[in-house]
């Protein structure tokens, strides 16, 4: 069994200069007051932790004796087991920050998109491109140098954040971090072994990827997750937010550390547009394997507006690393992928989709149109 209380001075002796510096944005995006801080230790950690089910065959290695920390430093979120008796994580205070920026111009391009669509394509590619430049400017990450060649068009899209839908954004990121961690934590050989031979199954059907052996120990990594998330109290209440957390905590995770158009992949991770189309994939495999009560109970939380929502943030994502820029070879058209993405999220979970009478479809385009 992992002790908490030896995981917790092992994050202390850890992170001892990392503790104090900790921003009144970052315990409002995750919903705790800082009056409950308590050293790198946020309540509202530990409650999530306990939230999920996740647990090896021989039931010694548990998520809920994992000490979970909220920390300084550079790495988004790391984890590791030091002794046999004691295994933390840690989540950054960058990764909460970063994912409440990259939240916050989700609605703004969820509300432009039915616009976007009904211009003619030109001038939408160049709508679509300077929202992205805005996007980078206001999470910091534009081209070192270039910063202030950017002006501030913060009031264009300020007015669309809804405060309550990305903390609810943010913290479900973090469970998905967590998640992913407990992934690289928990499982024994032959519980890993079977998730591989999951997941290098799932890449030899559906992608011509296969990349190094790193990445794909990633992916594994993100396959038990998604299980760990699946089983968790966390989305038997809000499927959607759920599915979101995955989607905004692997862009963000990606995001880090890219400039303008950085949707390529590095050595130890695949590329980040490939993990959104992959994603889907994955969670797709999982609820095709769940036991008909839980897949029942998980799709009761889901209504088709929320899995829309889900859809349209891997738009957003896909259109954050650059792959409707108009200077890429090859790009696809935003507009059909949205259509693609709804179906591919609707049918990942097994809801019947609804689509539209023909003629309707048909009606609409040509109001769109004119
Ligand atoms: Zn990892």
């Amino acid at each position: 069994m992992w002790d908490r209380g030896k995981g917790i001075n092992l994050v202390r002796r850890r992170k001892r200069n990392h503790l104090q510096v900790m921003h009144d944005s970052t315990f409002t995006a995750l919903g705790q007051a800082r009056s409950d801080w308590d050293g790198g230790l946020l309540p509202v950690l530990t409650h999530w932790a306990a939230s999920f089910e996740a647990r090896d065959r021989s039931g010694r290695r548990r998520a809920i004796d994992v000490a979970i920390a909220l920390t300084g430093g550079t790495e988004l979120a790391t984890s590791d087991v030091k002794q046999p008796d004691a295994a933390y994580a840690e989540i950054s205070e960058g990764y909460v920050r970063l994912t409440q920026s990259v939240a916050d111009q989700f609605a703004y391009f969820q509300a432009a998109l039915p616009r976007l669509h009904a211009m003619p394509p030109g001038q939408a590619d160049q709508i679509l491109d300077g929202m992205r430049s805005e996007l980078f400017r206001h999470v910091g990450r534009d081209v070192p140098g270039q910063h202030n060649e950017y002006d501030d068009n913060s009031d264009v899209w300020s007015q669309f954040v809804d405060r309550q839908s990305v903390e609810n954004l943010v913290g479900a990121a973090v469970r998905w971090a967590m998640a992913h961690e407990f992934a690289h934590l928990i499982p024994d050989d032959v519980e890993y072994r079977a998730a591989q031979a999951t997941v290098h199954g799932l890449l030899r059907a559906a992608s011509g990827w296969w990349g190094n052996a790193e990445q794909r120990d990633e992916l594994v990594r993100d396959y038990i997750a998604v299980g760990y998330l699946l089983d968790s109290r966390f989305a038997s209440e809000d499927l959607p937010v759920a599915l979101s957390g995955i989607v905004l905590g692997t862009l963000v995770l990606g995001f880090d550390g890219w400039f303008l158009d950085g949707s390529e992949e590095a050595d130890t991770h695949p590329s980040p547009w490939f993990r959104g189309d992959f994603l889907p994939v994955m969670w797709g495999e999982h609820f095709a394997r769940l036991a008909t009560e839980r897949a029942s109970t998980l799709r009761t939380a889901a209504d088709l507006h929320g899995l829309y929502d889900v859809a349209d943030l891997i738009l957003y994502a896909r259109w954050v690393s650059g792959l409707y820029r108009i200077e890429r070879k090859g790009r696809r058209d935003i507009r059909e992928d949205q259509e693609i993405y709804r179906n591919i999220v609707v049918n990942s979970v097994g809801v019947e989709a609804i689509s539209l009478p023909p003629e309707l479809k048909r009606l609409l385009d040509r109001v769109r149109l004119s």
